[in-house]
């Protein structure tokens, strides 16, 4: 895997454009200038990999838009060390990021092909990280209490489970919708029985397919 001069301009280029378009936090800015996107994508398509565009990666599933990628980490607010649950691990593009900016992540994936390649990937390039095959819906009791989760599928309601493990003074943030639109949510769990949920801005995911998500 080779990280060229041209690899890294064009990143250079794409944070550029994040700024842009409001992207503020300098640690989301750095972890998207370091991480080589083009390694998470088909050789075939390496030229797309700089676009602010999603982009197919297999299993009729996504890599998110840089622009979404950037918003969401930046409204999760991740500190160092922050225990972070990620739901739809994909190509491991977004955990990557997570990792750069010091966090320990966990991430569930519920397909099988893309939870292996995307594990292999990630520890081809040194990443310290826990993932895992499953349905994301239920969370990942295991490891329970989070200080962060992040849903990168489009929800059709916010799961029980993922406000059951977040830790109290700890943020979720998740797309809620229908199979077209999502609204995002920033939730804050203010106690064991109360939460804080602020409407974000809209975007376009594939569905979160599971128990506590859309059924197929
Ligand atoms: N974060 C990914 C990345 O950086 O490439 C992009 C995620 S892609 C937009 C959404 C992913 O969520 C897909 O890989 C899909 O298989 C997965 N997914 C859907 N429902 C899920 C569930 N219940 N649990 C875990 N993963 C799920």
């Amino acid at each position: 895997m080779i990280d060229s001069y041209k690899d890294k301009g064009a990143r250079k280029k794409l944070v550029e454009e994040l700024e842009n378009k409001g992207i503020k936090d300098r640690s989301v800015l750095h972890a998207i200038g370091k991480v080589p996107r083009h390694f998470f994508f088909n050789k075939t398509f390496h030229s797309h990999a700089y676009e602010d565009k999603a982009f197919p990666i297999g299993e009729g599933q996504t890599i998110s838009q840089p622009y979404t990628v950037a918003y969401q980490t930046q409204m999760l607010q991740v500190e160092k060390n922050d225990k972070v649950l990620e739901i739809g691990t994909g190509s491991g593009y977004q955990a990557a990021i997570l990792i750069e900016m010091g966090a320990k992540v966990f991430t569930v994936e519920r397909n099988e092909t893309l939870h292996k390649s995307a594990s292999k990937l990630l520890e081809k390039l040194g990443y310290k990280f826990t993932s895992v095959y499953g349905d994301g819906t239920k969370g990942l009791e295991k490891y329970a209490p989070y200080d962060k989760i992040i849903v990168t599928a489009g929800a059709p309601v916010v799961p029980k489970a993922l406000t059951d493990q977040l830790k109290i003074g700890g943020i979720m943030i998740i797309p809620v919708g229908n199979n077209k639109i999502q609204r995002m949510y920033s939730i804050i769990k203010k106690s064991a029985a109360s939460v804080e949920k602020m409407e974000l801005d809209t975007f376009t995911f594939v569905p979160l397919i599971g128990e506590d998500g859309w059924k197929i």
